[in-house]
């Protein structure tokens, strides 16, 4: 299967004519390969997207939230398809690409069409004059994003982009290209105006880093690795492109000792194992007060134990394979490192298999790995892994567990586990990070900001605040002397 860029309303081929192999996870194999883009590729795409603006942000609020009512109409027909495609591009359970990754693409375009229709101008009164704040639209967006969640946060960019006026040129990661591919199939059957939307395919290097380039992008909505946030604004900052950086985490689940620990051996396990731990807000540190920490150890080592690990395409799958060879390496580097800084496995491990038949036998797999006895201020404690490995450390009081949760660089998420929820909210107020859940994790409002400081990113994206980010406002002030 050749996947083809999607550029003014037409399935195009790369002028580069090189092309980069996509690999099933689970199995190893190539099944699809995808083009190679180049800067023409993109100055094409960024044209495009240039020529359609005035039209598109031309249209009415409601006549473009009606436009995400048709995407999310015909991605709801295509529900068990996303799930399929992306379990398959990305390694994921079924079980997860169904229950997150399709269905939250399709209620990112909902929930954005609701916003947009609700959108209004803000006035602000004075006694001899009226404000009147409106939205305009920025005007070409690049949108690029990681291969962990690929429609989901293609979705969660695309939507309210365009319904504020925008139009854009999406660059998804060059290891997931499938379902960004059946999103412009989607586009393309609901007959969105050519070059509202475009594609390229293709790396970082090449396509990637062409489009944060180009002169002709006003905007620049980017999640991904924390480096290669430095490097998008390295290029964006001097061109003054609004930019939004949602980048890498290292997130600490802070278990207190008054917990609900049936409740929270559970929810801890499954913050740090999700997608096998390929999510930026997995908790990949826990830190439990020492008076249970023995009893939560035991406790969550037989939890991790009992998940299963095996074919995506299974519906009681727990957990997937990881997203690629060299990832699989790069995470694995962190196992045997982990050991050389003092640590023990208490699951997994460097030599452990995953004991797997057939077809799967080629694919990229590990055991989930549970870390005892590091420091926390080692380097497999704070620095992001980005996969099924999480270090388990103790501590004493509140404070303790407050300096070990701010002691990375990063700073995107976190959760605490307490029944006092008067410390809960004390404890999170002091996180360094963007979001904090207490007794819960990944419990999303999508009104809420999403977005983390330090080096998970600058900016928020979610509700108001994605209106706001793919906006400009403008403040018309009308002197009106008959006021007095
Ligand atoms: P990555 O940074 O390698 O790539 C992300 C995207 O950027 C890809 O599409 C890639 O092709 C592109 N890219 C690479 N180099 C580029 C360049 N120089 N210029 C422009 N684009 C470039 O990240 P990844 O490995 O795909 O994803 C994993 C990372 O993403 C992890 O660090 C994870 O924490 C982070 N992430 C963050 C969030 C969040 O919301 N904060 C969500 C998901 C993933």
């Amino acid at each position: 299967m050749e996947l083809k860029n999607y550029i003014g309303g037409e399935f195009t081929k790369s002028s580069s004519r090189r092309w980069l192999e996509v690999r099933e996870p689970a199995t190893g194999r190539k099944y699809a390969r995808v083009p190679l883009s180049d800067p023409e590729d993109v100055g094409h795409a960024v044209d495009s997207a240039r020529k359609a603006q005035p039209g598109w942000g031309g249209l009415t609020l409601l006549e473009r939230a009606n436009w995400l009512d048709r995407i999310a109409d015909e991605l709801e027909e295509r529900r068990e398809e996303i799930a399929s495609v992306e379990s398959r591009d990305t390694g994921k359970p079924i079980g997860l690409a169904r229950n997150v990754d399709a269905n939250r693409s399709i209620a990112n375009f909902r929930f954005f069409a609701e916003m947009i229709k609700n959108h209004r101008d803000e006035t602000f009164e004075m006694s001899d004059a009226m404000n009147y704040v409106s939205s305009k639209p920025v005007g070409v967006g690049a949108l690029i994003t990681p291969w962990n969640l690929p429609l989901y946060l293609l979705s969660w960019k695309v939507a309210p982009a365009i319904g504020m006026g925008n139009t854009v040129v999406c660059k998804p990661s060059e290891l997931t290209p499938m379902t960004a591919n059946l999103l412009m199939e989607v586009i393309d059957k609901v007959g969105l105006p050519p070059g509202v939307v475009n594609l390229v395919h293709g790396d970082g290097a090449g396509a990637g880093s062409s489009l944060v380039k180009h002169h002709d992008v006003d905007l620049v909505s980017f999640t991904g690795g924390t480096a290669t946030g430095a490097e998008v604004a390295k290029i964006a900052a001097p061109q003054f492109k609004k930019l939004s950086l949602e980048l890498g985490g290292k997130n600490a689940s802070i278990v207190f000792e008054d917990c609900d620990l049936e409740a929270t051996v559970k929810g801890v396990t499954r913050s740090a194992f999700l997608n096998q731990g390929q999510v930026c807000l997995c908790g990949s540190r826990v830190l439990i007060e020492r008076s249970i920490y023995d009893d939560f150890k035991q406790k969550f080592v037989q939890s991790v134990n009992d998940l299963r690990i095996g074919d995506p395409s299974q519906e009681d799958t727990d957990l997937g394979a990881i997203i690629s060879s060299e990832h699989l390496q790069k995470v694995n580097e962190y196992v045997a490192l982990s050991i050389k800084e003092g640590g023990v496995c208490l699951t997994g491990g460097p030599d452990s298999s995953v004991p797997l038949e057939d077809d799967l036998k080629g694919g990229y797999w590990m055991n989930p790995v549970v870390v005892s006895g590091l420091s926390p201020y080692s380097r497999c404690s704070t620095e992001e892994i980005f996969g099924p490995v999480v270090t388990l450390h103790p501590f004493d009081g509140e404070e303790m567990a407050i300096e070990i949760a701010n002691n990375t660089r990063y700073g995107l998420a976190g959760s605490i586990w307490t029944k006092d929820l008067e410390k809960g909210r004390r404890v999170a107020e002091q996180i360094e990070t963007g979001m904090v859940w207490v007794n819960t994790w990944l419990h999303r409002d999508l009104r809420t900001p999403f977005g983390g400081v330090k080096d998970s990113g600058v900016g928020r994206e979610g509700g108001r605040w994605s209106l706001g980010f793919f906006s400009e406002p403008l403040n018309v002030c009308v002197k009106d002397d008959q006021a007095r």
